[in-house]
């Protein structure tokens, strides 16, 4: 039975956790809690993470927040999926795009064809040249998706890129316009209910004490609740997922305003490229037991493509989660929870995640065990799904003779991940979510993009004569090119829909 209470909460951080929490709470919960933030000017954000899935269109749009108008404010890009240069072998590249490779229906996976040309030696495009998603991307064009499914256009996603420092702001005057209200603070002593462990309120530098029913950790890497105060062990997955630095310096966009972010392996780890209307996001993630820092400065210095905008920034980390997210009457989303390189841009998504989930599963004044074990079992879930995907980009690789691949190429990894690579290695089966992040798609652009061929196919394949799939095949790789050529230039088209807006 539903109390009707008013459940107090207090989030603790103002970067991309606390504002996408405090902003969705009071718009999602009216009336049924209330929302305040705490967060200190003085110790700041990590202010990187600018590179998106297509998952944040559907939360931006929960929150009523107008896609022009926040691309415009965060001066942000269009993005159709990751880049992934070097990865397999050096000298290769590929994009994992958002959406369907070829007409996206049917009863098989359009690549099982596609294996099968391969199999029987009939020269066939590759198979990046059927998804839009990529097609758009590699000719930097973009228009916005038509939802008609007989389209070959409702076949791709998009998500954006954007600047990092504007994201919380933007989400912050949304927040306090529909009721939240902010601290400025610095949180100096959790006080703890002796009996049951609970948190009962925060004591601020000031001396101001704030009570709450539930307490929401977004205080970023130092997790001042979950992890300081409640003690919940930390996951530690650097064996499988070995980079724990970041070496970042933006620079000027002088070259092309790609529609993509690119990951760029590197010596001992990757650098990522993610432009920006005003401006181009590097940086170098890398392994500190495979390279020095001076190294790595060095290595990013010498590669950005444009003029350098501020000098490099070091950021630590490590690989993984805490064991649970909630414990107690504290919720941990964002870097307070776990961490996973950036490399397919998850993080967000992550937070958004987390804060679906705990709407769905909002507690009473008086939490649930019920409740809060649900929602520890979907995060591990979350969490779990993309270790796997991440840990395949390393894995199945032919780079050799460099420290750090040997040790990523040779390195047991988890079972889930070995019982899927050898699904995919006979017959190009992938493991099916109906949902979530990383879909088949994605799986078999990782796979066959980083050279992981598989033995057989579907039999179901074997049906229609060879000579009429590979007909098909060129109709539909020409039809694609055909649909993309029509389409505004990408800059073009931001310069039209979104141009940056003059940021106070
Ligand atoms: C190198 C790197 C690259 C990344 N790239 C991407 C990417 O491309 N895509 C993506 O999705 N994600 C990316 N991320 C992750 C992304 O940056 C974060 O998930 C996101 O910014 C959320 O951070 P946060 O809000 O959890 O923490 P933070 O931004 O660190 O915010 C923490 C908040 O807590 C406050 N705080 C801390 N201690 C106290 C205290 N004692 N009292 C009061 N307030 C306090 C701080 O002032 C701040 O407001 C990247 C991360 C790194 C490290």
């Amino acid at each position: 039975m539903n109390s009707g209470e008013i459940v107090n909460i207090v989030v603790v951080g103002g970067g991309t956790a606390g504002w996408m929490t405090a902003a969705a709470l009071v718009k999602l919960l009216p009336g049924r809690c209330s929302v305040r933030l705490v967060e200190s000017e003085a110790i700041g954000i990590v202010g990187v993470g600018e590179a998106t899935l297509p998952h944040i269109r559907a939360f931006n749009e929960r929150l009523g927040i107008r896609e022009a108008d926040f691309m415009a404010w965060t001066r942000g890009t269009f993005k159709m999926g990751i880049e992934f240069r070097h990865w397999g072998a050096e000298g290769d590249s590929y994009i994992h795009p958002f959406g369907t490779f070829g007409p996206g229906s049917g009863e098989i996976d359009f690549h099982q064809y596609w294996l099968r040309m391969r199999h029987e030696g009939v020269p066939v495009p590759d198979l990046e040249q059927f998804s839009m998603g990529a097609t758009i991307g590699r000719m930097n064009r973009f228009q916005l998706p038509v939802s008609d499914p007989r389209s070959i256009a409702s076949t791709y996603g998009y998500a954006y890129q954007f600047d990092a420092t504007l994201f919380a702001p933007y989400l912050r005057q949304l927040a306090e316009g529909l009721g939240a209200e902010r601290t400025e603070g610095k949180v100096v002593a959790v006080n703890r209910n002796g009996e049951s462990g609970d948190i009962e309120s925060l004591t601020l530098e000031s001396g101001e004490i704030i009570a709450g029913d539930l307490f929401v950790d977004c205080s970023g890497f130092v997790s001042l609740l979950i992890g300081k105060a409640l003690d919940e062990p930390f996951q530690d997955w650097s064996h499988w997922l070995p980079c724990d630095r970041a070496m970042a310096m933006p620079c000027r966009t002088e070259t092309a305003l790609t529609p993509y972010t690119s990951a760029i392996a590197m010596k001992a780890g990757w650098r990522w490229r993610i432009p920006l209307q005003h401006r181009t996001g590097n940086g170098y993630v890398y392994s500190s037991s495979f390279i020095s820092d001076d190294e790595a400065r060095d290595a990013i210095v010498g590669a950005v493509e444009g003029e350098a905008i501020a000098e490099p920034r070091i950021l630590k980390f490590r690989a993984g989660r805490r064991e649970r997210s909630w414990v107690n009457n504290c919720v941990s989303v964002g870097l307070a929870s776990g961490f996973l390189e950036p490399l397919e841009s998850t993080s967000i998504y992550l937070i958004q995640q987390t804060i679906t989930y705990l709407v769905e599963l909002f507690p009473e004044r008086e939490i649930s065990p019920v409740d809060r074990d649900e929602f520890n079992r979907l995060i591990d879930m979350e969490y779990d799904r993309i270790r796997d995907f991440l840990i395949l980009h390393y894995h199945a690789t032919t780079r050799s003779g460099m420290e750090f691949w040997d040790y990523v190429r040779t390195m047991p990894v988890p079972d889930t991940l070995a019982d899927k690579l050898e699904l995919f290695r006979r017959r190009g089966r992938v493991v099916k979510y109906r949902e979530g992040v990383f879909l088949d798609a994605s799986w078999i652009a990782v796979y066959l993009g980083q050279g992981v061929v598989p033995e057989g196919h579907d039999l179901r394949a074997d049906a229609p004569p060879s000579e009429s799939i590979a007909k098909g095949m060129h109709q539909l790789r020409d039809q694609i090119r055909t649909a993309v050529e029509r389409m505004p230039d990408h800059r073009e088209h931001l310069d039209r829909y979104c141009p940056m807006a003059k940021v106070a």
